[in-house]
């Protein structure tokens, strides 16, 4: 190996990228909890048949290889098909409606960019077994509640219905097979604008009119009743959009009743998200801060989960890409700034004070606080302050023979260099009340 080096794509996290990350994990698993979401976790390694002929062309990105035994594995691409397996296989022992949340990595064979990587982590929640508007709706809530709870400021989450952009298409004069064509097109408004999903959709065979048609439609802006009520009359001469557009009504509603504000999303019929397995909903969060793409999306697919149980199981859900929110957050100086886990560091005065040192410190662990000992008892205070510091506690700690006499504790405040004299006995309550 002439260079040390780790896989491009795939990356180390030091232990401020960690604190961050752990943040990011624990705040999703706490908001997944409260809506009485539980936990999944299936292995890294499938069998290749399970993902093979689920993922269309992104199939070639499936990292393959062979074991010990000769048996033809792959890492899993995501932790939806795996989702669909343990469905299957756990039928008599899941109770239907399932929410299971479900936190790990996941591989593919990209071109690593920002925000792209070949080894990232994902944290899933699904709904598995319900059709009602109400399970789409809980999903949504869970999101926006996960990002206000993450501390994003001006997030938005775009609803569309996958019959609405059909429904759309087939307005507009168009036959099914075309609809194809439209999908795509309108997938890349973002990024490349009206005037370039028009010529999109030139290019694709739609005829100018029609495709001046889609554009309005697909430009419908406004508050969620609003944009519903003007699709409503627009497509009302196509029966899957109505029953979309009353889709989406009963899910923004449930909103209201979830208690989301009301400009936490919005109805955008220029959503297409991808064209695989979606049935219904889809909806991916945005925000001003991360023009490249959306935060996280998601939505209904009604028939790839119960594809191994042969049977159709309603279900919904989203993953967060916990590397894409690193990487905002990270951008945005959201979360935790700590560069480490400790609070205090016990310093040690000299040998002889080692052990009262080593007291102070199990007291301070027992009360709860993460506690730094010093472990070179010969060292200057001046370079113990400075590893402190350097670790990011908090608080140093320093107990001499004048403090041991008078049992107290000299109590440094890192942040501010203040020190200060604290009786013993409340040293524990004063460093977890700051
Ligand atoms: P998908 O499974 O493609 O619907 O992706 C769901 C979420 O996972 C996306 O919104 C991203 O945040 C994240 N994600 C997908 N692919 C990657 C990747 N190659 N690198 C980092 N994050 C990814």
């Amino acid at each position: 190996m002439a260079t040390i080096q780790n896989i491009k794509g795939m990356r180390d996290h030091l232990p401020q990228a960690m604190l961050l990350r752990q943040h990011i994990v624990a705040t999703l698993q706490q908001v997944c909890e409260r809506y009485g979401f539980d936990p999944l976790q299936s292995p890294v390694v499938e069998y290749a048949e399970v993902l093979e002929g689920k993922l269309g062309d992104d199939e070639k990105l499936i990292y393959r290889f062979e074991d010990h035994g000769g048996r033809q594995l792959a890492l899993r691409y995501d932790q939806t098909v795996p989702l669909a397996r343990v469905v299957a296989q756990y039928a008599g022992q899941l109770v239907l409606p399932w929410r299971r949340y479900a936190y790990g990595p996941s591989y593919r064979g990209e071109r690593p960019a920002r925000g792209r990587y070949r080894e990232f982590y994902q944290f899933d929640a699904d709904i598995v077994g319900s059709s009602s508007p109400l399970a789409d709706a809980e999903i949504v809530a869970l999101l926006c509640e996960a990002l206000s709870a993450l501390g994003f400021p001006d997030f938005v989450t775009m609803l569309n219905h996958r019959q609405l952009i059909g429904g759309i298409a087939r307005t507009s004069g168009l036959d099914e097979a075309a609809a194809g064509g439209v999908y795509r097109a309108i997938d890349k408004f973002d990024k490349l604008g009206a005037a370039g999903v028009q010529e999109e959709l030139l290019r694709s065979g739609v005829a100018p009119r029609a495709a001046e048609q889609i554009l309005a439609l697909v430009q419908i802006e406004g508050d969620a009743p609003a944009v519903l009520e003007e699709l409503a009359a627009r497509l009302a001469n196509d029966e899957r959009a109505v029953a979309a557009v009353a889709n989406l009504r009963a899910i923004s509603e449930a909103l209201v009743g979830l208690g989301i504000p009301a400009e936490r999303y919005t109805v955008a019929p220029r959503l297409a998200r991808g064209l695989a397995y979606y049935t219904g909903l889809v909806f991916e969060a945005i925000t001003p801060h991360w023009p490249e793409g959306s935060l996280l999306g998601g939505g209904r697919y009604d028939e790839l989960i119960g594809q191994f149980a042969k049977r159709s199981i309603p279900t919904v859900g989203l993953a967060f890409g916990i590397d894409r929110l690193h990487d905002v957050m990270e951008q945005l100086g959201l979360g935790p700034q700590a560069t480490g886990t400790a609070v205090a560091f016990v310093t040690i005065f000299g040998p002889e004070q080692t052990q009262a040192s080593m007291a102070l410190a199990r007291e301070l662990r027992a009360a709860g606080i993460n506690t730094l000992l010093c472990l070179e008892p010969t060292t200057a205070l001046g370079k113990q302050f400075k590893e402190a510091d350097r670790k990011g506690a908090r608080f140093a700690l320093v107990l001499g023979p004048d403090e041991l006499a008078r049992d107290t504790v000299v109590l440094k405040d890192l942040r501010t260099g203040v020190q200060e004299h604290v009786e013993r006995s409340s040293v524990s309550a004063k460093v977890r009340s700051s």
